[in-house]
């Protein structure tokens, strides 16, 4: 490291003996983060043909207002990403507020009451736990008469196929496959794994909708669970594909007949993608999905190197250090409170706006236990850029994700294990 380097990370608090050790570990990772470029140029690519083949012109970055009828932009993003995802149709606005509005729009106007709905890889995301009903919840699937099966993932990770072929009946209409890990501690799907969960579960009934969420795998890897059989994949746009610049928003791409049943949730029967103002936020979409296989690519290396940092402080991680990325998401197993909210202080103290404040533990909605966040973000909540959070339950773990530049994250992480250090000094 140069002296100037060393001088200004000092400045902003990292000792020079762990500003050394982050060289030592970048050391091994050099061919891993060649790797993850290559991902990156592939994506890059993949995205701007998406853009070129949907015409995208200067016009269609200015939004519309009221109904929004004619807006030739929103129709021309709609385009590019279901050109990404490589689907018939999609539907990304900003009237889809968040991830879990995406899943729950995908699900409520997919199903039908007495349909079924399937998991195949354990319990969904937290926040669908009420969207189902297996939490109660006023307007759940459950209160439709839509019903729920889970088939868990075997002990050692590895899917059930025998009971999925079990659980799927007359009535399994929808089934959902969530990619990445989220809050669990489970395994992130590879899009290779969720082909064949997919192929398997049309082999056994062929007209079953095959859902995926996709939140946080976007531009992890080069194909999309939509390249290998899925029929909807649906996220966040302050995840992975908003790059970070995208105000609010989620999207839906899909066949033609999912996606249709889609807007008409969203907006009404009848009216559909027909309306729908995209107000100021079009430019930001387009220019965030422009920017996100390189900062998907930033969010991984900063995860890959937390994970060996922190393995290296004697801290379990998962994914381990040396295991392959599926999401960008790493877990830490912190074991205690103090430790957890240690790691948040030094990632919120890492950040470009709100860096000064300190996290406090909170009953945030949707979720069944206090949960400390830790973000300084541009975008509120995004969890794209540098950010980490966990609930205050056993095992304590702590979950790092985003880096909106590589800089950024290595720096994040370096704070965060800086405040670890100190608090146990
Ligand atoms: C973040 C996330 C969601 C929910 O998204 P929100 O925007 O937080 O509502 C759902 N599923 C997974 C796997 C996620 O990571």
């Amino acid at each position: 490291m140069t002296d100037s380097l060393y001088a200004i990370y000092k400045e902003l608090g990292i000792k020079p003996e762990l500003a050394d050790k982050g060289e030592i570990v970048l050391e091994k990772l050099k061919e891993r983060f060649d790797l993850i470029d290559e991902t990156a140029e592939y994506n890059q690519l993949k995205v701007l043909k998406a853009m070129q083949d949907a015409k995208v012109s200067e016009s269609c970055l200015t939004g519309s207002t009221g109904y929004g009828y004619g807006d030739t932009g929103r129709d021309t993003l709609e385009e590019v990403y279901a050109n990404v995802f490589h689907t018939e149709d999609a539907l990304v606005r900003p009237q889809i507020t968040c991830g879990t509005h995406a899943l729950a729009l995908a699900l409520m106007s997919n199903l039908r009451p007495g349909d079924e709905m399937l998991s195949p890889v354990g319990k969904p995301y937290d926040t669908l736990d009420e969207v189902i009903g297996i939490r109660p919840s006023k307007g759940s699937l459950a209160e439709y008469g839509i019903t729920y099966r889970q088939v868990d993932l075997k002990d050692d990770g590895s899917v059930d196929y025998d009971g999925i072929k079990a659980a799927i009946n007359d009535r399994t209409r929808l089934v959902e496959i969530q990619r990445s890990r989220g809050y669990a501690t489970r395994p992130t799907l590879s899009v290779e794994q969720i082909g064949e969960i997919i192929s398997f579960i049309k082999s056994v009934k062929p007209d079953i909708i095959c859902m995926v969420d996709n939140c946080y795998g976007e531009f992890v890897q080069k194909t999309e669970p939509s390249d290998v059989g899925a029929d909807m994949v649906v996220g966040s746009l302050i995840k992975n594909p908003g790059g970070g610049l995208a105000p609010i928003g989620g999207y839906i791409a899909g066949t033609r007949e999912c996606v249709e049943n889609a807007s008409y949730r969203l907006t009404s029967p009848g009216l559909g993608k027909e309306v729908g103002a995209s107000l100021n936020a079009l430019r930001d979409m387009y220019q965030g999905l422009f920017l996100a296989p390189t900062v998907t690519a930033s969010a991984l290396k900063s995860a890959i190197f937390a994970s060996y940092m922190l393995e290296d402080m004697g801290i379990e991680v998962s994914p381990k250090a040396a295991d392959t990325r599926y999401d960008i998401i790493q877990e830490a197993i912190l074991r205690k409170p103090e430790r957890l909210i240690a790691f948040c202080k030094g990632i919120q103290s890492a950040a470009p706006v709100d860096s000064y404040v300190t996290p406090e533990p909170w009953d945030m909605p949707g979720y069944d236990a206090q949960v400390i966040m830790a973000a300084g973000a541009f975008i509120s909540g995004s969890s794209i850029e540098l950010s980490a959070d966990g609930p205050l339950k056993e095992p304590y773990s702590v979950y790092f994700q985003g880096g909106l530049t590589w800089p950024h994250g290595k720096f994040g992480i370096l704070k965060a294990c800086q405040c670890l250090l100190d608090s146990e000094a």
